[in-house]
C-alpha cells in the first residue's frame, strides 16, 4: 500500500490551518475511497509567534485509520527551506508532497497528482502558475528577470512561476536529502538532481487567510541567495571586468603620455575625473561584494551547524536533529 506523505511548513497559520486540515482530510477521505493509499500529514511549525502550535495539536483530532498527522515545532524562526527540509527528513511515505497551508496550493489537484505518477514513468508532478495576479506589477517584472537571469547562468533549470507544491516519489526525495548544503534553495535543488518531472498549470489562487511573509526585499536577498547558490558566473563577471578596466586604463596611460608629448598638458576636467573615480570605486566594491557572498556562504558551511533546532514533536523527539 503506497502512503503518501504531506509536508507542511507553517510560519504564523493559525487562521489558515484549520482550513488546509479540513481540507485536506476530505481530499484524503476521497482518495482513500478509491485508492489503497494511507496519509501521514508532517506539520511543521517554523518559530511562530501566534497560536499555529495550538492550531498543530488540534489537529491531530482529524487522525484516524490510514490518516496520521505528526508535527515538529522548531525554537524559532529558521525559514521555510529549514522547515521544508524538517519535514521531508521525517516523512516516511512512498510519495511526498510539499505544500503551503495558505491554501495557495490547493489540495483538490492531489488526486490528479497521484494517478498520475502512478500511470506515467515520472517521478515527480509539480505545479506552476500560470498568472501573477495580485502581485505588485514591479514584483513580477523583477520575478521573470530573476528566473532569466538563473536559468543562464546555472544548471538548475528552474522554471517560471514555479510553486513549492510537487508531489515526489521516494527515490526523489531520498536524492534531495543526500545534498548535505546548509544554504538551501529548493527551487534549485529539485531542478538540479535530475529526476523526470511533469509540470501542471494552474491560476493563481490568493491566500486563505493571513498574510504573505514575504516582501520586496526579501524576495530580493532570497534571489541573491539563489544565484549564489547555484551559479558561479558573477565570480567570473568581477574578474572579466577587472581585466576590461584595467585593459582601458592601460590604453588611457598610452593616450595621454602622447599627447602630453604631442600637444603637452592642459589641467582641466576634475569633473570627469570625479565621475571616473567613482564609478571605479563602485566597481571595486560591487566585485568585493560579490565575492564576500560567496566567501560569507562558504563560511556558513563551513561551521556545520543544523539547518534548524527542533525544540518539541508530536514524536516527543527533541533533538536538535538535522542533516548529520
Ligand atoms: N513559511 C515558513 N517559514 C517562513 C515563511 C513562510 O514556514 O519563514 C511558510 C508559510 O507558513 C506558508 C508557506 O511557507 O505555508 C508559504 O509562505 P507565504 O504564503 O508567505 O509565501 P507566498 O505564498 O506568498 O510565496
Ligand atoms: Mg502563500
Amino acid at each position: 500500500m503506497d502512503t503518501i506523505s504531506i509536508v507542511v511548513p507553517c510560519y504564523n497559520e493559525q487562521e489558515s490551518l484549520p482550513i488546509f486540515m479540513e481540507e485536506i482530510s476530505r481530499v484524503a477521505a476521497n482518495m482513500m475511497s478509491q485508492h489503497l493509499v494511507s496519509f501521514e500529514i508532517i506539520l511543521v511549525n517554523d518559530g511562530s509567534t501566534d497560536a499555529t502550535l495550538d492550531a498543530m495539536k488540534n489537529a491531530e483530532a482529524h487522525q484516524r485509520t490510514g490518516f496520521a498527522v505528526r508535527w515538529v515545532s522548531f525554537s524559532r524562526n529558521f525559514g521555510k527551506e529549514a522547515a521544508m527540509l524538517a519535514g521531508l527528513e521525517r516523512a516516511t511515505g512512498t510519495y511526498v508532497a510539499t505544500m503551503d497551508a495558505d491554501m495557495q496550493d490547493p489540495p483538490s489537484l492531489l488526486p490528479q497528482m497521484y494517478e498520475m505518477l502512478l500511470t506515467g514513468d515520472m517521478d515527480c508532478v509539480a505545479t506552476r502558475r500560470t498568472n501573477r495576479e495580485g502581485e505588485p506589477p514591479i514584483r513580477s517584472v523583477f520575478a521573470r528577470l530573476f528566473y532569466k537571469l538563473i536559468n543562464k547562468i546555472s544548471n538548475a533549470d528552474i522554471v517560471d512561476g514555479a510553486r513549492d507544491f510537487r508531489l515526489m516519489s521516494r527515490p526523489m526525495v531520498d536524492a534531495v536529502l543526500s545534498l548535505p548544503e546548509y544554504n538551501r534553495f529548493s527551487k534549485g535543488i529539485f531542478g538540479w538532481i535530475g529526476f523526470k518531472t511533469v509540470w501542471i498549470p494552474y491560476v493563481n489562487v490568493n491566500r486563505v487567510a493571513g498574510e504573505t511573509k514575504w516582501n520586496f526585499f526579501s524576495l530580493l536577498l532570497y534571489s541573491i541567495d539563489g544565484i549564489v547558490a547555484f551559479s558561479t558566473v558573477p565570480l567570473s563577471i568581477a574578474s572579466v571586468l577587472g581585466l576590461a578596466l584595467c585593459a582601458i586604463a592601460f590604453i588611457g596611460v598610452i593616450f595621454i603620455v602622447i599627447r602630453t608629448l604631442l600637444i603637452g598638458d592642459p589641467v582641466d576636467g576634475w569633473p570627469s575625473l570625479v565621475c571616473i573615480i567613482t564609478l571605479l570605486g563602485g566597481i571595486q566594491l560591487l566585485c568585493l561584494g560579490i565575492m564576500g557572498q560567496y566567501l560569507a556562504k562558504t563560511y556558513l558551511e563551513t561551521k556545520h551547524r543544523p539547518p534548524y533546532i527542533v525544540k518539541e514533536s508530536s514524536d516527543n523527539s527533541t533533538a536538535g536533529n538535522s542533516l548529520n
